[in-house]
């Protein structure tokens, strides 16, 4: 069956960098051969360059995105917790779902969406709950294009209740600090930013979170998840089997890694920055309106509202097969009216947005 060779213009997957997708079909290694943990190795040391923290704990979780929030979650909070989440989309919604199935009494700081959550409600929720073990939010809530504002949160060091965030379309695009805003707890995914295929979750954990997970009353309800067990592979001399690692995302991740660091990680939020801002200042000729406030749109993931006469499913299926040009639906609320478009990674490029301008000019002139 044939596959074409699409642009790759939505919510994620981005069209992977070069370099990650030759890793691929470098030839297999065992997941404890010496040159593949050395890999695994310089993968850890390029995320926590890429995470801007310390760190030990910093590595790829086997799966997508999702198995990362699972991974922070499962390890960080038991049943009965109260957990603090922001939500202002369907990512902060998915995390209470996530929460919720860990136990945990969940306390909502809801904003609508399209608008950025005020980082002084959630302070204020926790001051509320002092009992909260975490606060979790979304750096980049890839449902709206709006950025959440999480350096204020760092106040919450001087808690007991650690932080969270979501980096999954943050991580390679935009600054994201870990211990510059002292995040207790973060993931991400391969396949937006960072410029690899779907298939790895990175996450870190700041010392307070790993005494948190070492003092835990019961092992979280995950064995697959568990870090403490996969932390006996990862990291240390011991190198313990818990599950096999998957070999050639890591390659890939590895590369991508590689050519990121090469370009420099400011060169690279420079880079989503200049093409973001070329597009969102192009799609209102066309009659788009933009979904989020000036200041507050992300550059990778653009929500604009579509002009009044489009028809959201015919123009984004004329745009795939006549064009090879896929961009993101509404997701939620959003569906059939706004649609996401993402400037990703290695699709993070001037010749995307002109190539977008050029088809979109044809199909709606
Ligand atoms: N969090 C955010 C902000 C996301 O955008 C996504 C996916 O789009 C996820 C979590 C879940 O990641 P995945 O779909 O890779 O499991």
């Amino acid at each position: 069956m044939p596959i074409s060779d699409r642009l790759l213009l939505g919510p994620g997957p981005s069209n992977p960098y070069p370099e990650a997708v030759a890793a691929l079909a470098r030839p297999m290694l065992g997941h404890m051969d010496p040159e593949f943990i050395a890999i695994m190795d310089e993968t850890m040391a390029r995320l926590r360059t890429v995470f801007r923290t310390d760190n030990a704990l910093t590595f790829p979780v086997s799966g997508t995105g999702s198995a990362g929030m699972e991974a922070c979650f499962v390890n960080l909070v038991q049943a009965g917790d109260t957990v603090i989440v922001g939500v202002n989309g369907v990512f902060g919604e998915r995390m209470c779902e996530v929460a919720r199935r860990c136990g945990a009494d969940v306390v909502r700081v809801d904003e609508e969406w399209g608008l950025p959550l005020d980082p002084q409600r959630l302070l204020d929720a926790q001051r509320e709950h002092p009992e909260a073990r975490l606060v979790a939010v979304v750096h980049a809530e890839t449902s709206t294009g709006v950025e959440n504002d999480v350096a204020p949160l760092a106040a919450l060091r001087d808690t007991d209740t650690l932080l969270l965030v979501d980096t999954v379309t943050s991580l390679g695009g935009i600054p994201v600090e870990i211990d510059g805003w002292n995040v207790d707890a973060a993931y991400s995914g391969t396949q937006k930013c960072l410029g690899v295929p779907p298939g790895l979750s990175p996450v870190t954990f700041s010392p307070r979170a790993v005494e948190r997970i070492q003092t835990r009353a019961l092992p979280p309800q995950s064995w697959y998840l568990d870090v403490s067990l996969i932390a006996n592979y990862v990291d240390g001399d011991s190198r313990v089997y818990h599950h096999t690692a998957p070999v050639s995302m890591v390659m890939s991740l590895h590369a991508a890694l590689g050519a990121l660091l090469d370009e420099g990680l400011e060169a690279a939020w420079a880079r989503h920055r200049s093409v973001g801002t070329r597009l969102q200042a192009s799609l209102p000729d066309l009659g788009f309106r933009l979904v989020v406030p000036d200041g507050h749109r992300l550059p990778e993931l653009t929500t604009a509202w579509l002009p009044d006469d489009a028809d959201d499913a015919a123009l984004r299926t004329a745009l795939l097969t006549t064009y090879g040009i896929e961009v993101g639906g509404g997701l939620g609320k959003f569906a059939g009216k706004a649609w996401r478009i993402g400037l990703m990674g290695h699709s993070a490029r001037d010749r995307s947005v002109t190539t977008l301008l050029g088809a979109l000019r044809e199909l709606l002139g």
